[in-house]
């Protein structure tokens, strides 16, 4: 009879979860108390493709998919900025227009999924939002557009995204778009830096308080993007040349300069960007990253994209990084600036994943190394979300917002 009643209070597991990473009391402590912010999530690409509901739990072993709302409980993710993200397509006035109708299009998904969880979830535009909801144990779901594409060449979008909730703009992806260069254009730079156009759409995300983001940016556009902000700039997932030398990090000297303009660099924890992997392991990840990103794919697809996900990480297991090698790039900023100009930004969804931290359950694992590397529970609130929410009351403040 005992173990029959012991059998129903198990609660019924239908999805097989991630184990817990492993944490001292100490560590547990401290990340229970921190406003934990993650600054890129491609959640909403998971949510744009049908059947996928953000507020039920899912399995990354059987989908690869690493944010919901259950997992952000429980690994203690109060917030997250969920991408509005389109990759370049083309530049024409048509093109542009369809772009502005997707990007609204994820907006308009993002706000649904709040509504229908007022009990879980809340819109974030300030850190204020993010502070009240920690308190009220509900996720704050900020949002942030990858790539300036959606902007077209039309200032007054700024205002219409602003108004929906954004707070910052990647100004590129991984091509050239009419605001600037991009670090990865296989045709090199075509303004070499910000266009004139781009210089335009900068001065009206500061005077709206929206955040200047420069990851994927060319290096000669983040120097121009420093000359021309009035307020401190973002680097919401990109992690450090020093470290890993990718054209999609930052040098030492740009990580310098993102400081003293008041920024933060925020570690992407993507393998090819935290520890660089050799040729062949990187072109293979780079296809199937593109295939991924597809909307229509079918349960089929999905499979093999997951097996072949499988044999890539098999092939190539010694390239691939732990939180250590994550954690190294955060303390690389902090050795070179301070504790005040760093924090996170995974890219789950997006392709970030390391070796013990594979959904977001799991992020406990960064506060634990953390701690065991000595630094204070007033640093790693730092790191977790109090820098990127200064630097947001610093832009909403430079706006006039506030
Ligand atoms: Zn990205």
């Amino acid at each position: 009879m005992k173990r029959f009643l012991l059998l129903l209070l198990v609660p019924a597991l239908t999805h097989a979860q991630l184990a817990p990473p492993v944490m001292s009391d100490k560590a547990k402590k401290i990340h229970a108390a921190a406003l934990t912010i993650d600054t890129h999530a491609d959640v909403p690409i998971n949510m744009m493709k049908p059947g996928f509901d953000v507020a039920v739990e899912h399995d990354f072993e059987k989908d690869r998919s690493q944010i919901d709302f259950p997992r952000m409980i429980r690994g203690g993710m109060d917030g997250m900025f969920f991408a509005v993200y389109l990759g370049q397509g083309k530049r024409t006035e048509e093109a542009n227009a369809e772009a502005k109708k997707k990007a609204l299009a994820i907006f308009d998904k993002i706000h649904e999924a709040v509504k229908a969880n007022p009990q879980t979830a809340g819109l974030a535009t300030t850190s204020k939002d993010a502070y009240r909801l920690q308190k009220e144990g509900k996720r704050a779901v900020f949002i942030g557009m990858e790539n300036g594409w959606p902007v077209g060449k039309d200032l007054a979008n700024l205002k219409l995204y602003y108004d929906l909730g954004l707070r910052y703009i990647t100004l590129s992806h991984s091509l050239n778009n009419d605001i600037c260069d991009s670090s990865t254009d296989g045709d090199g730079p075509e303004f070499n830096g910000l266009s004139a156009f781009g210089e335009q759409v900068v001065k009206e995300m500061n005077r709206l308080g929206i955040m200047v983001d420069i990851s994927h940016v060319s290096d000669s556009t983040f120097y121009d993007v420093i000359k021309l902000t009035k307020a401190p700039v973002i680097a919401s997932h990109s992690s450090c040349r020093a470290l890993c030398d990718v054209p999609r990090n930052m040098t030492d000297d740009m990580i310098k300069t993102l400081a003293q303009n008041g920024g933060v660099i925020q570690i992407n924890f993507v393998p090819g960007f935290v520890k660089k992997p050799s040729e062949p392991h990187e072109m293979s990840l780079k296809a199937l990253r593109l295939k991924i990103r597809q909307t229509d794919l079918s349960d089929a697809d999905k499979k093999a994209l997951r097996d072949e996900m499988k044999a890539i990480n098999e092939k190539y297991k010694s390239d691939m990084p732990t939180v250590q090698d994550a954690v190294n790039h955060i303390e690389h900023v902090i050795k070179l600036t301070s504790v005040d100009h760093v924090g996170i930004g995974m890219d789950m969804d997006g392709g970030g994943e390391v070796i013990g931290l594979q959904d977001v359950s799991q992020i406990g694992a960064i506060t634990e190394e953390l701690v065991k590397r000595g630094y204070s529970a007033k640093d790693i609130e730092k790191i977790w979300g109090g820098n990127i929410m200064r630097v947001l009351d610093q832009v909403e403040k430079a706006a006039g917002n506030i």
